[in-house]
């Protein structure tokens, strides 16, 4: 089995140098008691928090806490969707579809089979979806916006990292829902996406401007009620000086922190108090309850066109490391994942 592991933990930039191709032996054979399969990967997700879990531990505590540091050397845990070959756990079949935490490899030996693990049947839908329109990512946009925002029709919505995986579904969430949109994001082709494709009601280029907030303030004339914030930084700052009384700020994450440690967001708590603002972090992880409503909302929508699914798909275990770097560089467009295998 090849695997892409990290060398030694990263603290900052990550760079390509700092992964290598490893290889480890699967068992030949399970046992029946064993509870454990063995899955074939096929779509492996990326996401930016697997940064925090490959830093030294003193420097992202609370990352590595919630979800585990990365051991050089070792297999990287990741969310996917993967074939079983193999099984000793009487709720899996071989051929079963899965979609769980799999691993940054070509097969993933699951002990236990313990790993938040669903069984699927892609009813006509693309095997991608359940990485991420019908996955965690999806998830994420859905309850941190319906659940932790908690919208009324006719707000004035801002989000950021808005082409992203997360921010696009929210964009496209709180337009269904009846709201005002406005996404950022860092490229012309970006913005052009949001607002000809994806009906954002209007979008800008973070990266042309001089001045966040007085760029707030020209998109947002009467101020924004919901900040949905992946970025953290500078954005946060100049969407705190912008939010109405009563506004809600969703940490949902805080990419530009990520790997620079000399950003920190520094909001106006003066603004925070006066203006009763309320900023709320929240992890997908506490949202597993709303998890079949977000399923079949969200293939409704799907189905109906109402919804359209961004992804952004690299092919082959080798670029998994190049897909990772690419979101803290913006090269992806939607949902970044990596095609391992075909069916
Ligand atoms: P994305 O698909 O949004 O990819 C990351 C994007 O972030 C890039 O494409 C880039 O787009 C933007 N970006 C990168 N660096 C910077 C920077 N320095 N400043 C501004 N923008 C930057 O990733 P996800 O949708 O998966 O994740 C979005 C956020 O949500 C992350 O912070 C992530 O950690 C968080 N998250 C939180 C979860 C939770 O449970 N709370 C669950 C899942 C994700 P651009 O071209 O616009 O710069």
């Amino acid at each position: 089995n090849r695997y892409i592991t990290i060398k030694t933990q990263v603290d900052g930039d990550p760079k390509v140098s700092d992964f290598e191709l490893k290889t480890s032996n699967l068992p030949l054979s399970l046992d029946p008691g064993s509870n454990d399969i063995i899955v074939k990967n096929l779509y492996v997700s990326i996401d930016p928090y697997q940064i925090n879990r490959m830093k030294s531990q003193s420097s992202s505590q609370k990352a590595t806490a919630t979800a585990g540091v990365i051991t050089p050397g070792e297999g990287i845990d990741a969310y996917g969707v993967a074939k079983v070959v193999a099984s000793g756990n009487p709720e899996f079949e071989k051929d079963d579809l899965i979609v769980g935490y799999i691993t940054w490899g070509e097969y993933s030996f699951l002990k236990g089979g313990n790993c938040v693990l669903r069984k699927f049947t892609p009813m006509g839908l693309p095997l991608s979806y359940q990485v991420g329109i019908l996955g965690l990512s999806g998830l994420t946009a859905y309850a941190g916006f319906f659940e932790v925002c908690k919208p009324k029709k006719g707000e004035k919505v801002f989000v950021s990292a808005a082409c992203g995986s997360v921010g696009n579904l929210v964009g496209q969430y709180a337009k269904l829902f009846g709201c005002y949109v406005v996404g950022c994001a860092g490229s012309k082709e970006k913005v052009a996406l949001l607002k000809e494709k994806l009906g954002f009601d209007d979008a800008f280029n973070y990266k042309e401007e001089p001045d966040l907030k007085s760029a707030l303030q020209r998109y947002f004339p009467d101020g924004i009620d919901i900040y949905f914030d992946n970025v953290g930084a500078e954005m946060l700052e100049a969407a705190v000086a912008n939010m109405n009384t009563f506004g809600r700020v969703v940490a949902c994450g805080v990419i530009s922190e990520y790997t620079d440690a000399t950003k920190r967001a520094a909001p106006s708590m003066i603004d925070v108090v006066y203006k009763r603002i309320k900023i709320q972090g929240f992890l997908v992880v506490d949202f597993m309850n709303v998890f079949s409503d977000f399923l079949s909302t969200t293939t409704d929508h799907l189905r109906t066109g109402k919804l359209h699914a961004l992804e952004d798909i690299s092919n082959g275990l080798e670029s998994l490391p190049s897909a990772f770097i690419g979101l803290f560089r913006g090269h992806n467009t939607g949902k970044k994942m990596v095609k391992v295998a075909d069916e």
